[in-house]
């Protein structure tokens, strides 16, 4: 259930709605606006009638009941105001959301040796990129497939962070991992395979770093939006949610069917911003530019594009991942889609 309270509505009369929300077993969120506060409650509020609510204050505008089976990322718990997600990286401040500049998070698969992250690292920000990625824990099909260089790799990525000054993701699959991670990472990646991992889920939602949560392979969009309902209850609300692909009868030609149509789904359901993943989600590199610029048309708030200085020789997602010069071409094209949408130039967005 949603409080929406009457522009300029006083502080103390908010609180004092707040108050009484907490003796009714409720836990109050406040969400405040540029001209509006909206109170989210949550807990058992079945019983509760919205009329009697309202009845509370004066300064009530109306009182609203979130049907939805996730509360917290929906849109209607913020009243369609929407959220943004500002990641601290050595330049400064990156904001995440519906509406502001685009970011582009790129690098590698699998950070691989410290002489190529650390090269990639600085190519990648030449062309525009405010983020490097590179897995250290790797989630592969098969067990004797490269697994990551796990806690060395993120040694080579806290290097590459001070040797470029861009903000790092990586993905943490393990929860005996977390600290370690979240030390090094600016943004925590929740892997597409364990989206349904909610031990894992709450285990980010109770720490600080913002959390990427990408789709699983074959979740519908509530089963994700559920996924980062789990990372917010249990108190981070800083969640960025990542379409990577999703797994349909034709794989022939395409690794995954990238949905770009969840992109303007979410926009009506959430709140929270959306990336875009062309690199895992066609699984080709000469298919990525088609769909990195597609996702832009189709009102992504970021992309996140696998790059490797020699994809041939890559350890994991070679055939997928762009040369560093066909990644500044393609940041030049994006830069005409991001225009027409006046989401770009993204160094907007580092203060
Ligand atoms: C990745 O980002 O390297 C990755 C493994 O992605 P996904 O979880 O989407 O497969
Ligand atoms: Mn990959």
């Amino acid at each position: 259930m949603i409080i929406v309270m009457k522009n300029d509505a006083p502080g103390g009369e908010i609180e004092q709605i707040c108050e009484e929300m907490r003796d009714r077993g409720l836990t109050p969120e406040k969400i405040i606006g540029a001209h509006k506060v909206v109170i989210g409650l949550v807990g058992d509020t079945q019983e509760l009638d919205p009329d009697h609510v309202q009845d509370v204050s004066p300064w009530i505008e109306q009182v609203i009941r979130v049907e939805k089976p996730y509360k917290r990322v929906s849109r209607e718990f913020r009243h369609g105001q929407v959220s943004e997600v500002v990641v601290a990286t050595p330049q400064g401040d990156v904001t995440f959301g519906q509406g502001h500049n685009i970011v582009v998070v790129a690098g590698p698969c699998s950070v691989e040796d410290e002489a190529m992250i650390i090269a990639t690292a600085k190519q990648v920000k030449a062309a525009g990129a405010s983020f490097l990625r590179g897995g250290a824990y790797k989630p592969r099909t098969s067990p004797y497939a490269f697994q990551g260089h796990g806690e060395s790799a993120l040694g080579l990525l806290a290097a590459a962070r001070q040797a470029s000054g861009l903000g790092i993701i990586t993905e943490v699959m393990d929860a005996a991992d977390l600290d370690k991670v979240a030390e090094v990472a600016d943004v925590v990646q929740i892997g597409a395979r364990n989206m349904h991992n909610f031990s894992l889920l709450k285990r980010v939602g109770a720490q600080d770093k913002p959390v990427l949560l990408k789709r699983g392979m074959s979740a519908t969009i509530e089963e994700w939006l559920m996924a980062a309902e789990y990372i917010l209850a249990a108190g981070n609300p800083n969640v960025i949610l990542c379409e990577r692909g999703i797994r349909t009868f034709d794989r022939q030609y395409a690794r995954n069917t990238l949905d770009l149509s969840a992109v303007p789904v979410l926009q009506s359901l959430t709140h929270l911003p959306i990336m875009v993943d062309p690199s895992h989600g066609t699984g080709w590199a000469p298919y990525v530019p088609a769909m990195a610029k597609a996702a832009i048309a189709a009102g992504t708030d970021a992309l996140m594009i696998e790059v490797h200085p020699n994809p041939s020789k890559a350890l994991s997602d070679g055939p997928q991942s762009l040369t560093p010069d066909q990644f500044m071409a393609l940041m030049q094209e994006l830069a005409v889609v991001g225009n027409a949408m006046e989401r770009w130039p993204q160094l907007a967005t580092v203060s």
